[in-house]
């Protein structure tokens, strides 16, 4: 049996994880073999893959990170949200997950759909990631690790950072094991949410999410969706950019020296969003020295 959240993060020293997401395409499928492939010499602690908006690449979750399980041989965590589906949709897919052997489960409200401007809940549906939570807790006991996502800017529905914090609270009283951050680019806003974390008690380990930055659309199109703050030095670099293999190296650099002075604030993990790419995370690893994860959880020992 896979390891699960509690039993990965008991262990001393950060994790470093890395996310993917279901290809849309046979050839598109075809370049995450490829990649996924690249990055096993990293030996990350466990890999997760996101689940869609809508339509048919939610079926894929489950396969991919089972399949990813196995390639990487290493514990992975499915995403599920609360797009869309009934309690019983959501009881279904996670017994699928359940038979596939997955042991760790990513549980999010989602999004509204693009064609819509807010998030309304199926009608026999759930509202919120913490709810998501306790349903997955009642039917399921202790069979699943499950982490929720929390916001070290704040969520993009929420004017107020304070109830932001406690609705997190929420999430992790209804039984949640980590929580694992939105996409930053500033580190103060990283230890200043862990901080507060603390003194709303949470105690579980909150692990921070690191995008590199592959291209001038792609960073517009997420700090769109996601409402992340590019700090004017970091803009200043994009602006001046001629190309995106310009972006790209701006955004390996940044993500770089992110990651070292996370490392140095001893940082419970870290959670690549690979936007599906090997190249970035292995060139941050790279630079920092580290041969795979093992190194680096030396390095954030001190
Ligand atoms: P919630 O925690 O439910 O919060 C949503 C909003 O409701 C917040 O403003 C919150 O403050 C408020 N709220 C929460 N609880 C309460 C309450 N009890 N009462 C009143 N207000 C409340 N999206 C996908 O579609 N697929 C993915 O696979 C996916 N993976 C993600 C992984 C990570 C690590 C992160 C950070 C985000 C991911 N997302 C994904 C995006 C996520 O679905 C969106 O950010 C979404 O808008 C909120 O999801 P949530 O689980 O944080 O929601």
């Amino acid at each position: 049996m896979q390891r699960r959240f509690p039993e990965i993060f008991e262990q001393a020293g950060a994790t470093f994880s890395f996310e993917f997401f279901p290809p849309k395409t046979p050839e598109a499928q075809g370049r995450l073999h490829q990649q996924v492939a690249e990055l096993k010499t990293l030996s990350p602690s466990f890999v997760t893959c996101t689940y869609g908006a809508g339509g048919s690449t939610r079926q894929q979750t489950g396969d991919i990170v089972a399949k990813l399980g196995k390639e990487l041989a290493v514990p992975t965590a499915a995403h599920l949200t609360c797009v869309g589906h009934s309690c019983d949709q959501l009881v279904e897919v996670l017994e699928g997950y359940r038979k596939m052997g997955i042991a760790n489960i990513v549980a999010l409200r989602g999004d509204a759909p693009a064609d819509q401007s807010t998030f309304t809940p199926h009608p026999e549906g759930l509202r919120y990631a913490g709810e998501l939570v306790g349903l997955i807790r009642k039917r399921f006991g202790d069979a699943f690790g499950i982490a929720v996502a929390g916001y070290p800017e704040g969520h993009t529905d929420t004017r107020c950072k304070l109830t932001d914090l406690d609705h997190l609270k929420r999430k992790v009283d209804a039984g949640a094991d980590v929580v694992v951050t939105q996409l930053f680019f500033d580190n103060r806003d990283f230890y200043d949410f862990v901080e507060r974390c603390q003194i709303v008690g949470i105690r579980v380990p909150v692990v921070a999410g690191i995008m590199p930055i592959v291209s001038r659309s792609g960073i517009m199109r997420m700090a769109g969706l996601c409402g992340a703050r590019l700090p004017a030095k970091l803009l200043r670099r994009l602006v001046a950019a001629t190309d995106d293999e310009q972006v790209a190296k701006i955004g390996i650099d940044w993500a770089t020296q992110q990651c070292r002075d996370l490392l140095d604030h001893q940082v419970r993990g870290i959670h690549f969003y690979t936007l599906n790419r090997s190249s970035a995370t292995i060139e941050i690893y790279r630079r920092l020295g580290a041969r795979d994860s093992q190194a680096l959880a030396h390095m954030a020992r001190g």
